[in-house]
């Protein structure tokens, strides 16, 4: 028999899909970690649930406690759903700016949600550091802190990273990701060069985001925007302090869509954006290597969160981002 004892055993030990058109068309193997099968439909269900463990194991949190964060994605959408299967209360800090959909989506997931106005992170009631106060004054509470707390990072030190090197059988040459908390890219980078440090490690970045010239010049400086959601960053979290990054790839939205539409209309996939980001740099990257590499990154979440926007014609006309190179008839 094989049978998953609820919720939580089902985080994990996703697969590694072979992504075929982009792999014929490099000559590398560029394969991606099927992190939208997880039960809560993202890479970030890991981190939410070695967070609450953590917690759990520390002693700071006892049952029928709450768990609170500062978050308009994945991470609350993880949380929500974990807290359910352990019986814990969960209270999101969300930016009154953020989609009806998803304030909707978290309250029907039973999280207590909570709008603020959106301030910048300098302003001391900006959502992340309201988070940290309410958790504080609130008993039985642990504010799970996704970015700097490193349980986050450690999931993927401990499950991402080892499923890959069993998946591949130890044959990886390249690991690229963009990164939100970096937890995702930090965790398994410190696991593929413990293992290997011949194991080219980079960082994916989308514009607007400080990284890139972060791990080419150690100056965080940022320029352009990005559609892309849950990833880039303007600091270096404790979850990315310390990782190792051999490069840095930028990918611009317009690069992002065509991996996107590519994924869904030649490979099937049906991808959120920070995906075409990933797979954008890891096309790159097999470049950059030549034939006959493996280059592995993150496929993070479906589509369907993004479909009134990714999957919008007209969304994408109104921030001048359509081309007909997206249509089903060019792939
Ligand atoms: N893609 C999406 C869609 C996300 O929500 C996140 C998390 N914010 C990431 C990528 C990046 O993951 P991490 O926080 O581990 O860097």
């Amino acid at each position: 028999m094989d049978i998953k004892s609820g919720f939580v055993a089902t985080i994990g030990n996703t697969p590694l899909i072979r992504l075929n058109s982009f792999s014929e068309a490099t000559g590398c193997e560029i394969l991606g970690k099927a992190e939208f099968l997880n039960p809560g439909g993202s890479v970030k269900d890991r981190a939410a649930l070695f967070i609450i463990k953590d917690a759990e194991e520390q002693g700071l949190l006892q049952p029928g406690g709450t768990v609170v964060e500062g978050t308009a994605g994945n991470t609350g959408i993880g949380l929500a759903h974990i807290c359910n299967a352990k019986g814990y209360k969960c209270l999101i800090i969300i930016p009154e700016t953020q989609s009806q959909e998803k304030m909707d989506m978290l309250r029907t997931l039973g999280a207590e949600v909570r709008p603020v106005p959106a301030v910048p992170y300098k302003n001391p009631d900006n959502y992340v550091k309201l988070s940290a106060r309410i958790a504080a004054e609130t008993p039985n509470a642990i504010w799970a802190n996704q970015f700097d707390n490193l349980a986050n990072r450690r999931a993927h030190y401990e499950t991402t990273g080892p499923e890959i090197w069993a998946q591949t059988d130890g044959q990886v040459d390249g690991w690229v990701a963009a990164t939100g908390t970096g937890g995702t890219y930090a965790g398994a980078a410190m696991f593929f060069k413990d293992k290997n440090p011949d194991i080219r490690c980079v960082v994916a970045d989308p514009m607007g985001s400080g990284l890139y010239s972060y791990v080419k010049t150690g100056e965080i400086s940022t320029s352009g925007n990005s559609i892309t959601e849950g990833i880039g960053n303007s600091r270096v979290t404790a979850n990315m302090a310390g990782a190792p990054a051999d490069d840095a790839i930028q990918v611009n939205d317009h690069e992002a869509l065509q991996a996107v539409y590519q994924l869904l209309y030649k490979d099937g996939l049906f991808m959120g954006g920070s995906v075409g980001i990933n797979v954008g740099a890891a096309v790159k990257l097999a470049k950059q290597m030549g034939p006959g590499h493996t280059i592995v990154t993150i496929l993070c979440d479906s589509g369907a969160r993004y479909q009134s926007r990714l999957f919008s014609q007209d969304w994408l006309k109104s921030k001048e981002l359509w081309s007909d190179s997206l249509l089903p008839s060019n792939f």
